[in-house]
C-alpha cells in the first residue's frame, strides 16, 4: 500500500490498522488509539519501509468549508513527512550506502581497495564507519561490515531471488574470500580510508538503521508514529493514552504471525535480525545471510532470531548500533546478549532454534 494522494488519502478514526499492516513485514508497532493516521509503503535498500504518521487529536485543523472543507493542517504536514523520509532513504541508498551504485560513498570506497592514496571520506560517513569498527572491536570481529568478498561467494542473496544456483562454497573458497576480511586491516587517517586490495565493505547489516537514525519527526505538530524498514522500526512519541507502543515479534516459524509481544515507550529504535526471510534449506541445513567472520559460514548460535530494543538518545547513533548488535548477538549467541542489555541498557529478546524465548533486559 502506496501512501496516497493526499486528497484521497485514508483517514482514520480510533484507527487500529498498524499492527495488521506491519504483521507480515517482521517486527512492528502495535495500535495506539489514534484520532488520525496516515500510512505509506515503499521499497527501499531491497526492503519494504513503511512511515506511519499519527496526529495529535487536538492539532488537526480543518479548513474552512468555503475552501472545501475537507482537507486538514494534519494531512498536508503528514504528507510532507512521509515524501521527506522516503525521499531522504532513496538518497541515502544511492549516494552514500550502496555497494552497487556508482554514485555511492561505498562504492566509491571499494573502488579505491588497495590504492595507497586511500579515498576521502565525508565526515558522514567517516562517523558511521568509525561507529561500526568500534563495534566490530567490542563483538570480536563478529560484526564486520569488511565481509563483502564472503558476502559475494555465498551470495544468498542472489540465491533467494533466483539469479543464481546455491552452492555451498569449498573449505578453500571460504578461506580465499577471508582472506580479503577483517575489519582490522581499515585504516582509516586524516579523513581518508585505507582498505587493502580484494576488500569489499557492505553495510548491510546496518543500512536500515543508520537510516531510522536520520528519521526523526521532530515538530511539535505531529508527535506520533513509527518508521520501519523490514525488521528495524523506529518508534516517535508516545500513545494519546500514555501506553507504550507494542512491538510484536514475527514467528519465526510461522511468518505472518507473531510469537510474541514487547512494550515499547517512547522514542525507541528497535532490531531484529533473523534466519527465516533470505535462506535456502539444503539437505537439513539453512543457509541464511548472517555470516560468521570466525568461520566464513553461516552463523548458528542456536537461535533463530534475536531483536535488541534501545531508547533513543540524542548524539548517539542507536538505529546502526542496534541493527549492529542484533547481528552481532545472532552470531555470538546468549552470553554476548546479556553482555549487552548490561552495557547499553538494551532490553533483548531471543528465540531459540527451538521455539524456546528468551529475554534480557526492560
Ligand atoms: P537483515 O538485513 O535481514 O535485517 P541483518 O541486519 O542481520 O539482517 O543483516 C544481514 C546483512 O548484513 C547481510 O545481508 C549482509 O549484507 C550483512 N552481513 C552478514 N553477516 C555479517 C557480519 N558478520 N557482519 C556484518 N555484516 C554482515
Ligand atoms: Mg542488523
Amino acid at each position: 500500500m502506496r501512501f496516497k494522494d493526499k486528497y484521497i488519502s485514508f483517514f482514520r478514526r480510533g484507527a487500529c490498522l498498524l499492527l495488521a499492516a506491519c504483521l507480515s513485514l517482521g517486527a512492528l508497532s502495535g495500535c495506539a488509539l489514534m484520532v488520525s493516521e496516515k500510512e505509506g509503503t515503499e521499497i527501499i535498500m531491497d526492503t519494504i519501509v513503511t512511515i506511519n504518521i499519527a496526529a495529535k487529536a487536538e492539532r488537526i485543523v480543518y479548513d474552512a468549508e468555503d475552501q472545501g472543507g475537507s482537507k486538514s493542517f494534519f494531512w498536508d504536514r503528514a504528507y510532507d513527512i512521509y515524501h521527506e523520509l522516503i525521499g531522504l532513504g532513496k538518497d541515502l541508498e544511492k549516494k552514500e550506502l550502496s555497494r552497487f551504485e556508482p554514485e555511492s560513498e561505498i562504492y566509491k570506497i571499494n573502488a579505491s581497495a588497495g590504492d595507497p592514496e586511500g579515498y576521502p571520506l565525508s565526515e558522514e560517513m567517516e562517523e558511521i564507519l568509525k561507529t561500526c569498527l568500534e563495534i566490530s572491536d567490542k563483538t570480536d570481529g563478529a560484526f564486520d561490515i569488511s565481509i563483502g568478498a564472503l558476502i559475494d561467494l555465498w551470495n544468498i542473496e542472489g540465491a533467494v531471488k533466483e539469479e543464481s544456483e546455491f552452492r555451498v562454497p569449498s573449505g578453500e573458497e571460504i578461506k580465499k574470500a577471508l582472506s580479503k576480511c577483517g575489519y582490522e586491516k581499515i585504516k582509516i587517517d586524516n579523513h581518508r580510508i585505507f582498505i587493502p586490495e580484494g576488500m569489499i565493505l557492505d553495510l548491510g547489516a546496518v543500512g536500515k538503521g543508520i537510516y531510522l537514525d536520520r528519521t526523526g519527526i521532530r515538530e511539535d505538530d505531529i508527535l506520533r508514529g513509527t518508521v520501519s524498514a523490514g525488521g528495524s522500526i523506529r518508534t516517535i512519541g508516545s500513545k494519546p493514552d500514555g501506553k507504550p507502543w507494542y512491538i510484536a515479534i514475527t514467528d519465526p516459524f510461522k511468518k505472518g504471525t507473531s510469537i510474541t509481544m514487547t512494550p515499547v515507550t517512547g522514542d525507541a529504535l528497535v532490531s531484529t535480525s533473523g534466519n527465516y526471510e533470505r535462506y535456502i534449506d539444503l539437505d537439513g541445513t539453512r543457509y541464511h545471510h548472517i555470516l560468521d567472520p570466525a568461520t566464513g559460514k553461516c552463523a548458528d548460535s542456536g537461535f533463530v532470531s534475536v531483536t535488541v530494543i534501545l531508547p533513543e538518545k540524542e548524539g548517539e547513533r542507536r538505529g546502526l548500533l542496534t541493527d549492529a548488535l542484533s547481528t552481532a548477538i545472532f552470531i555470538l549467541g546468549e552470553d554476548f546478549g546479556e553482555k549487552v542489555v548490561k552495557e547499553h541498557g538494551a532490553k533483548v529478546i531471543m528465540i531459540r532454534d527451538d521455539g524456546e524465548i528468551v529475554e534480557f533486559g526492560n
